[in-house]
């Protein structure tokens, strides 16, 4: 046992296991290997989800969800991860637009956008923060009011009129729904000169451009986004005006995602690796029985094995401790990030040059930990965010 999951989240856990080995993992190496990005998003998967309920595991049950818990998102994400993280992270997509949703809309916005959220087994959300000029500034509390967001939302009797350009947003081209951050006072700074939309993805002045063709998590790919003079109205408008970094910190404080994601592909990696060596007859005998090989599976494993139950430790805190500070998350995201270039080292050296061939499926594990490395913010600037709040105490 990892941890003492209660038996709703164990049972959500072979429910999330048994779908990822019986859809996911015959149809996930031939979607990734798609040249056009666009043809690798695994649509017809996220519908089979749907019907398991999987999609709508974060929605609140009086919603129609199974109101999942940090604890029970991270297991569902972790678990689904090692068999394959791009559809399995489409899905945790799911579960944070939800969160966002559920916990930051009013009671209005959660019936509209809820109910649609629910009915649509193809609902899926997107969140357009980055910019092509502004990615870590959106991250780091900036000093100056020119950094962050320049996408603008200007009030019009009952509407806004919304104008910019987003890009690396995951899954923008086909949300049914985009959590849009704009600058409704541009003179202010950005985490307090910024609100939140929710703007349907085919509204007019919407346009779609690139989906960003990229090396890894190719199962959940993300695009670029133009608004002209897009008008939203302002019921659409989630908290108050100026304050949207309110939502940005209910994304960023509650999660384990990031770790999630890494240890689970690194214990994928770590499966590949084991087996291999078992089979693998170098010296005259399988390369386990070499005591360098062993010792590497083992500090492969040790730190993979600390990595997650410092997770668990993380979701644990979210979910039940008020005095949870985010620095916690931010080792979490760090150290992980860490585990993952640590365990591709020793998995190449275990796999020799197997380990990057296309026929491996390490191939495609290396590239996906190598993908998000830098997801909610780079390492620098979480350990800048960190120690910015080195005196609190944990
Ligand atoms: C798979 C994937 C999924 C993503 N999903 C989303 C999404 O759903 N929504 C979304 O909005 N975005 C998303 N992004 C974008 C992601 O959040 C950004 O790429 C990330 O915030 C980094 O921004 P950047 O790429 O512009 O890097 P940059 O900001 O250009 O950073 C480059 C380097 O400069 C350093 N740096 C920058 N500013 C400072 C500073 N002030 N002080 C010190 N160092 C600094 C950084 O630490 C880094 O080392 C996604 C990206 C990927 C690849």
């Amino acid at each position: 046992m990892q941890y003492p999951f209660t038996e709703e989240q164990l049972a959500l856990a072979q429910l999330t296991k048994d779908f990822m080995e019986r859809e996911v993992r015959p149809a996930a190496a031939e979607l990734d290997r798609k040249a056009d990005p666009r043809d690798c998003y695994p649509a017809a998967l996220i519908r089979k989800a749907s019907a398991l309920g999987l999609r709508t595991l974060a929605v609140p049950e009086e919603y129609g969800g199974s109101g999942a818990s940090t604890m029970t998102k991270t297991l569902c994400l972790w678990t689904g991860g090692q068999i394959e993280i791009g559809t399995i992270k489409c899905l945790s997509q799911c579960w944070k637009v939800a969160s966002v949703l559920f916990k930051m809309a009013n009671e209005d916005q959660k019936n509209r956008w809820g109910k649609a959220f629910v009915e649509d087994p193809d609902f899926v959300g997107a969140i357009l923060m980055t910019e092509p000029d502004h990615g870590s500034d959106n991250i780091l509390r900036q000093t100056d009011p020119k950094t962050g967001i320049r996408m603008t939302a200007v009030r019009d009797g009952e509407y806004w009129v919304l104008n910019g350009a987003k890009r690396f947003n995951s899954l923008s081209s086909w949300a049914r729904m985009l959590i849009v951050f704009a600058r409704t006072d541009p003179g202010a700074l950005v985490h307090k000169g910024t609100s939140v939309f929710l703007v349907p993805g085919d509204a007019k002045g919407v346009m779609h451009g690139q989906v960003h063709d990229k090396l890894g998590y190719r199962l959940y790919p993300n695009g670029e986004t133009f608004f002209d003079n897009v008008r939203v109205h302002d019921r659409d408008r989630v908290g108050p005006v100026n304050e949207g970094f309110a939502t940005q910190a209910a994304i960023f404080r509650g999660t384990a995602e990031l770790p999630a994601c890494n240890t689970s592909i690194c214990r994928g990696l770590w499966s590949q690796c084991h087996q291999h060596a078992k089979d693998r007859v170098q010296g005259g005998k399988p390369i386990i029985e070499h005591p360098t090989v062993r010792h590497m599976l083992a500090e492969m494993l040790m730190n993979i094995e600390v990595a997650e139950q410092y997770m668990w430790r993380v979701c644990w805190g979210v979910d039940n401790d008020p005095s949870y500070t985010t620095r916690m998350t931010r080792y979490g995201k760090v150290f992980s990030d860490q585990v993952a270039m640590k365990a591709i080292y020793l998995a190449t050296d275990i796999l020799g040059g197997m380990g990057v061939m296309k026929e491996s499926p390490s191939e495609k594990m290396i590239r996906d930990l190598i993908t998000f490395l830098h997801g909610d913010g780079t390492d620098s600037l979480n350990m800048l965010r960190a120690a910015m709040t080195m005196d609190q105490p944990v």
